[in-house]
């Protein structure tokens, strides 16, 4: 085909491309009320149109050049892709954050006798070197402690960079230091601050913030 041609083509195809996309997830993935298996077809047409992107993509040689984002990359004025970028499939809104899946939560009041049953979302990304893991399941019966027990219905967000480590549910955010150099197995020992002596708490590098009737806004851990 001849180069013109081709370009045309290709912009023909892209443009009715990024009205899909933007049509599916304008109607479908900022929807908070859509039910589990609605959202999983829509879900699987954004990951198709992603790699749809990925193909089409391929083809432009990017002739028209690249205009500057907000964020200062510069993306191909056809195909939108950043310049530099590896291609690999990646499912992108064109504009803002870019967003997978929506917010779920627990999902029903019912005990599930497997976990498997239970579970709702566990799935975790790997986003530029940092791992993000989101795990959402219902009330189940375990056997982890012999006799069995019910585990709450929870919303487990967990985020690794480096070595650390948050972990955000329903009651707790816990952040974890992994040092390299202790010993697998070794104690750990916790306790409010007030329980501390003071030249013990002096080994933690750690800043509360408050407000002028001490209520806790946040901390801050020196690394
Ligand atoms: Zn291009």
């Amino acid at each position: 085909m001849h180069k013109g041609q081709a370009k045309k083509e290709l912009k023909k195809q892209l443009s009715a491309f990024f009205k899909s996309m933007d049509y599916i997830s304008k109607n479908f993935l900022d929807s908070e009320k859509m039910g589990k298996k609605e959202f999983q077809i829509f879900f699987n047409i954004y990951q198709q149109l992603g790699l749809a992107w990925e193909f089409l993509g391929l083809q432009c040689k990017h002739w028209d050049g690249y205009k500057k984002t907000r964020d200062k990359k510069e993306t191909c004025k056809i195909c939108g892709k950043v310049k530099g970028a590896n291609d690999f499939y990646i499912l992108l809104t064109r504009k803002g954050p870019i967003k997978l899946g929506v917010k779920v939560k627990p999902s029903s009041k019912k005990t599930f006798e497997t976990k498997e049953n239970a579970q709702i979302v566990n799935e975790t990304i790997d986003f530029y070197g940092a791992l993000v893991n989101v795990d959402v399941h219902n009330s189940y019966k375990s056997r982890l402690f012999g006799k069995g027990i019910n585990m709450a219905a929870e919303r487990i967000v967990n985020v690794k960079e480096e070595n650390v480590e948050c972990s955000i549910d329903e009651h707790l955010i816990h952040i974890r230091l992994r040092d390299k150099d202790r010993k697998a197995g070794g104690k750990r020992y916790g306790g409010f601050p007030w329980e501390i002596k003071k030249k013990d708490l002096k080994h933690f590098p750690v800043i509360f913030d408050f407000d002028e009737k001490y209520r806790f806004l946040g901390l801050t851990i020196l690394k």
